[in-house]
């Protein structure tokens, strides 16, 4: 340990306190910068590895940040999800009311048949995305 044998967390000059500046987590050592905010000095410290406790709260730091990766990564793949399905909502919409004029002004067949017709259609391809899922 390169920490000062008297008071470790006091300023040497006016014995307050230091404020931590900035914490730099390594592989051997961590470094530490710690300001005094009497005289606006800085102290670099370094602690090799042997401290439990530093040990302890470099593994937290590390895990809180793959967490946070992992959770990041889910959001991602869930708003791919997302837009994905809004996307195909949209093309259904539009294509269905374009077959729905098309077939309403050249096939002459009536609103109601095409609403029944679209009822079994909509049935026929909830079925199919529900055996689709089954095979998964
Ligand atoms: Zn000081």
């Amino acid at each position: 340990m390169s920490v000062s044998e008297h008071q470790p967390d006091l300023c040497p000059h006016c014995q307050s306190s230091f404020e931590i500046v900035y914490v730099k987590f390594g592989f051997a050592c961590t470094s530490l910068i710690l300001s005094c905010p009497n005289c606006a000095m800085s102290f670099a410290r370094e602690w090799r590895a042997e401290s439990k406790a530093l040990d302890r709260l470099k593994t937290l730091a590390t895990n809180t940040r793959s967490f946070w990766q992992g959770v990041a990564g889910r959001m991602d793949a869930l708003n791919l999800r997302f837009w994905y399905v809004l996307t195909f909502l949209i093309g259904a919409v539009i294509t269905s009311a374009l077959l729905r004029h098309i077939i309403h002004t050249y096939g002459g067949i009536s609103r109601e048949g095409i609403r029944a017709g679209a009822l079994v259609i909509i049935v026929a391809v909830a079925l199919a995305i529900a055996r689709k899922r089954h095979q998964h």
